[in-house]
């Protein structure tokens, strides 16, 4: 069975960064952002071996610790190949541990969601509590028909999200339930000054 440590690597804004530890002490992570530190630390008191790395999507909140961790060796799998017909999927095995990519367009035309075991890692597509904003890079039709989407899958299923907001992890089915739920004006504004400075200092894509 997969262990799953949710690291909490602030960035920029409540970030979460997740380390997947499967078979032979070897490990990868899903969205390297945030605090490099935080991420070496959790690899080291867990005593594993970091071979590779996957992301939900290019937003650079999510990925811009990819660089430094595949120059230790963790090769990023970014599954291009999915990103044309939306729920297209691949099913790849890392360490053991078997991981089903799923293209899930609509907060960004390149996002994904990963299933784990009983577990599913939705990045922005979904929160506990609301969903990520279509205003940078996405689509509402896509983003709606993605949620829609989700709903066929196990109620039961435990969601990881892409960032703290309004909890760290819930059933699908409660996550789905909260869907509807939108950002304060405050929050609204706080991301839009954020990611101003995000895009300045952004690097490559993946
Ligand atoms: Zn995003």
């Amino acid at each position: 069975m997969v262990k799953i440590v949710q690291i909490n690597v602030k960035g920029f804004d409540n970030n979460f960064s997740y380390l997947l530890i499967g078979k032979n002490n070897e490990s990868f992570l899903i969205d390297a952002t945030g605090s490099k530190e935080e991420i070496e630390k959790t690899i080291l008191k867990n005593k594993v071996v970091l071979v590779a790395q996957l992301l939900t999507h290019n937003h650079p909140d999510h990925c811009e610790l990819i660089p430094y961790f595949e120059s230790k060796g963790a090769k990023l799998i970014n599954f291009k190949e999915i990103e044309n017909v939306p729920f297209a999927e691949k099913v790849v095995e890392i360490a053991g541990v078997k991981v089903r990519a799923i293209f899930t367009p609509g907060h960004l035309n390149d996002a994904k969601c990963f299933i784990i075991e009983n577990n599913i890692f939705s990045g922005d597509t979904l929160f506990v509590r609301g969903i990520g904003t279509t205003a940078y890079g996405g689509n509402d039709a896509l983003l709606k028909k993605t949620l829609e989407y989700l709903r066929t899958f196990n109620p039961k299923m435990i969601l990881w999200p892409g960032h703290d907001y309004g909890g760290t992890t819930s059933t699908l089915k409660q996550a789905l339930d909260n869907s509807h739920i939108k950002p304060g004006k405050k929050a609204r504004d706080n991301i839009k000054k954020k990611v101003g400075e995000y895009e300045k200092v952004r690097g490559k894509k993946y």
